[in-house]
Parts: C-alpha cells; structure tokens; sequence
C-alpha cells in the first residue's frame, strides 16, 4: 500500500467491538491495518467500542485484546475505551446543540414507520427520518438528537464534502470520494447524532475517538463506507481533522455468506483451541480475502 505520506508519521487503529470474539474477517481487518503502520513505520492504536453497553461484554473484551496479542498485535499507548469517554462525546453535543445543529426528537420507531408509510411523491425520501420533530417542542420521552441537516449544510456553506478513499472495494469509484452536500441531505436525512439510551451514536463516537488517538488513516471494512460521508460532515462541524480511509472488501465464508459475529463459528478462540498457529489464521484471512478481490 502506497499512501504517499512518507514524510508525516501514520497512525492506524483497531476499534473490536466486545460484542463477541475475533472472526476471520477482524484479523483480515487488524492485520491490514497494522501492517499499514509497520511498514510505514507508524503507529497503531487499540480503542475498544463499548458504546452500546447492553451488548458489550468484558469477557469478550478480555478475550479481544488477549487474541490480539496472540497474533502477534502489539499497540502503541494505552487501550481507550468508549465507556470511558462519555463526557467529550457530551461536550461535541453541547457544542452542536449550541449551534443549533442538534435537536430532539421525540418519534418511536413505530411513529417513523407510519409517517414513512404515508404515500409519499419522492421515493428516495421515503427511506429517511421524515423530520416530524424539526422545530417544534417535542411532546414525549426524547428518543434522540438529530442533526438538522440543512442547518449543518448553511454552517458548513461548502456544496461538496472530500475524503481520501484508498481501498479497493469496487462499491466505489473515484468520484464518490466528493459528495454533495444535497446528495448527503437527500440520502441521510436528519440523522441521530445521540441515541437517549447511550447518549451519543455510532458516527459521533468515532469521529471523537479518530480525532483524540490522532488517526490519519482509518482500515475498516466496506460496510461502514456508506457511512463515511456522515463522519466527515461531523468532523467538518467540529473542526476535526479528516483521516485518509481505506475500506477493504468483507471476507465470506464458502458458501458465501459474509463472515460476521453471529455466522461464523471460525472465531480465533475456536481456531487456537483447535490448535492451529497464529501464522496459519493469519494465512486463512488473507488467502479467503485474495480469492473474493480477485
Ligand atoms: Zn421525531
């Protein structure tokens, strides 16, 4: 892999979420990603993603972080942990609520079901929070904060978003990496910036996380791609500083199925009880990912 940043140092992270154990798939992910570093003489950092508390486990964590080692990971600094992060993911929300960029919405899922049921003329918007609680006081519990999008799209005042995209999924070409500002209101809508239940989002944590372990190149798999475009607003609304991405392809498994937490029974756990070296899973992950590039 050639970033072209011989001169500046690479940082490159992991982020396991302890919702089970490694697959197949992570150490394709991990391994990539730390090899980046390595070879670029950059750094690697560990964040462990323990935002969604309910699912998250300890022993999963536990477990993560003693199979990183066992294949051979090592990480630079100390371990961050979402849990422990609450109050800058609290201050970005403060700063956007202040902004106006933010407000609450009070809709169940059923509610944004039958809103979204409603015969609609434009089919696209038919998939997207319909804004029901844009502007107005809401009424119940507060489900969420939202981003009103076409305020962040006057503050941000540009028409296009960049990042850099260096993977080699064919779910993108050049000029996805530019997208306007309308496509982005039109595809995402009002989007949760903070559940109630966690009181951030998936995107917020990270853009945070990126932005204080200093990551200037995020590996990750392909299937965060069609979220990217949300971080980078984030990070442009927070003046944060936007990572070079690489999205590299989901491994499947033989029958074709993509290789997830609740498919896979080739965990690194089962795979080293089994007896099989750390080389050799590391040789499983990059032979599977070979076949499904080619
Ligand atoms: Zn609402």
């Amino acid at each position: 892999m050639n970033f072209n940043k011989k001169n500046n140092e690479i940082i490159e992270r992991t982020a396991p979420s302890p919702t089970g154990g490694l697959h197949i798939g992570h150490v394709y992910s991990v391994l990539t990603a730390y090899e980046n570093a390595r070879q670029n003489h950059g750094l690697f950092k560990l964040r462990i993603e323990d935002i969604d508390f309910n699912r998250c486990k300890l022993d999963f964590e536990k477990e993560i972080i003693a199979n990183l080692s066992w294949l051979g990971v090592s990480w630079n600094g100390k371990i961050m942990r979402q849990r422990n992060r609450k109050k800058y993911y609290l201050s970005a929300i403060t700063q956007l609520m202040n902004e106006g960029l933010l407000y609450p919405c009070s809709c169940t899922r059923a509610d944004i079901k039958k809103v979204l049921a409603a015969p609609h003329p434009n089919e696209k918007l038919d998939q997207i929070y319909p804004g029901t609680c844009r502007g107005r006081q809401p009424t119940k519990p507060i489900q969420a904060l939202r981003l009103n999008i076409a305020k962040a799209k006057k503050i941000y005042s540009k028409q296009k978003l960049y990042f850099i995209e260096s993977g080699h999924s064919t779910n993108y070409s050049l000029e996805d990496r530019v997208i306007t500002m309308e496509s982005l209101e039109n595809q995402f809508g009002d989007v949760i910036i903070a559940r109630s239940d966690i009181n951030t989002s998936y995107n917020l944590a990270v853009v945070l996380d990126d932005a204080s372990q200093k990551i200037t190149h995020v590996t990750r798999g392909d299937d965060l791609l069609a979220v990217t475009p949300i971080q980078v607003l984030l990070q442009k609304l927070l003046s944060l500083p936007t990572p070079i991405y690489h999205h590299h392809k989901l491994l499947y498994d033989t029958s074709g199925k993509k290789i997830s937490k609740r498919s896979s029974n080739e965990t690194v756990s089962s795979l080293k009880a089994e007896g099989i070296s750390a080389e050799e899973v590391i040789h499983r992950a990059f032979s599977q990912s070979e076949r499904i590039i080619k």
